[in-house]
């Protein structure tokens, strides 16, 4: 066997023990003698799982009884078109716009409905989130949404606003890298497949009482307060990303928790921003206030440069370094699973390949 170190932004990679616990248990999981994609969403196994990954998710992230733990289909996605609809209906919404994400949630309330963008980044080419005192919230709005992490730009927000309104965080690449107050947020969504498993379902965690601002206007599909009802089974949930989840959660409570994430992956990250940091050779993309711990993006003096960088990186044991195609560039996703030596194994590869380059 042989693993590569993978700087993929997402799918991205799982942590070794999660996935060679997932292969011995494939064919016979806890000795049902099936594997658990084999067994109804019914079965006493399946219903422990579930209880114990959301129990493990309350633990690491602090989730407070007002908030509830659901697992839905569609990944994060399917969480830009169902906020809008559950919450935005009556009234224009307030959005910040960080970048790539954030717009793709913007252009889904706007099918709805008035949105407001309260703060844009366009001005510094989206290599910034705000600080809280620069936002002014719209008197009225019923929520205001941000991205924490944007993943393709390699910005986040170092200090999230308070916010009257619900605060409605997308989530997605930084979920549990670092500590947050679940109760500062009127809602949490993250598509899986960076810090918790697979793709193509989402975690949401939900203040409870927001579910009924939902009118029957709405499909049934798409209310919060019908996924709530039956917790995460209101349709057939996906069973193997749930007990994906449930091992990625037991190693990150095995290594220490998130606040055990958090420091290693601002170590990790550093390790790569002191290389960004020590020639114009590298000219990294997110101004320093706002650079994420996940994904370190940067360019360098051409793209035929950039194209050599990512060949020889791969040439030497390292994928997934190549930028988003919207941006191009260099992006490094680092997150919770990507083990330290990757990190300076590539550190290493940048100051060699500058000596042969620069
Ligand atoms: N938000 C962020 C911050 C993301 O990084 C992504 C996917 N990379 C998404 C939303 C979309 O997630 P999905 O593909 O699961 O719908």
């Amino acid at each position: 066997m042989s693993r590569i170190y993978n700087f993929s932004s997402g799918p991205a990679v799982l942590p070794l023990p999660v996935l060679e616990k997932a292969r011995d248990e494939m064919v016979d999981c806890q000795n049902s003698g099936m594997s658990i994609m084999e067994m109804s969403h019914r079965d006493k196994i399946f219903d422990t799982l579930i209880k114990e990954t959301e129990r493990n998710i309350a633990t690491l992230l602090g989730v407070p009884d007002s908030h509830m733990i659901l697992f839905m289909p569609g990944g994060a996605s399917q969480q830009f078109a169902m906020i809008p609809l559950n919450f935005g209906l009556g009234a224009a919404p307030d959005y910040i716009h960080t970048g790539s994400w954030a717009d793709k949630a913007i252009k889904e309330a706007k099918i709805v409905g008035g949105v407001n963008v309260i703060w844009d980044g366009k001005a510094d080419d989206y290599m910034r989130a705000p600080a809280p005192s620069e936002l002014s919230f719209t008197a009225g709005a019923p929520y205001v949404h941000l991205c924490s992490n944007e993943t393709i730009g390699g910005v986040r927000f170092a200090e999230f606003p308070k916010t009257e309104a619900p605060l409605i965080a997308d989530m997605s690449s930084d979920i549990m890298s670092r500590e947050i107050d679940v109760a500062q947020f009127g809602m949490i969504y993250a598509g899986l497949q960076k810090n918790l498993g697979p793709s193509g379902s989402a975690l949401v965690i939900l203040r409870k009482d927001l579910a009924d601002r939902c009118p029957d206007s709405v499909n049934y599909f798409f209310r919060y307060k019908t996924h709530m009802k039956e917790p995460s089974l209101y349709n057939t949930p996906n069973t193997w990303a749930v007990y994906i989840v449930k091992l990625v959660t037991d190693w990150v409570l095995e290594n220490g928790g998130v606040a055990a994430m958090r420091k290693l992956n601002e170590k990790k990250a550093g390790l790569l921003y002191d290389v960004l940091d020590s020639s114009d050779f590298w000219k990294p993309c997110a101004r320093t206030d706002s650079r994420s711990i996940m994904n370190v993006t940067w360019r360098m003096g051409s793209e035929e440069l950039e194209k050599k960088f990512i060949a020889g990186a791969r040439a030497s044991g390292m994928d997934g370094l190549k930028g988003h195609r919207s941006v191009g560039g260099l992006r490094a996703s680092i997150y919770n699973a990507f083990p330290l030596e990757g990190v300076l194994t590539l550190a290493e590869f940048m100051k060699d390949f500058e000596k042969r380059n620069g």
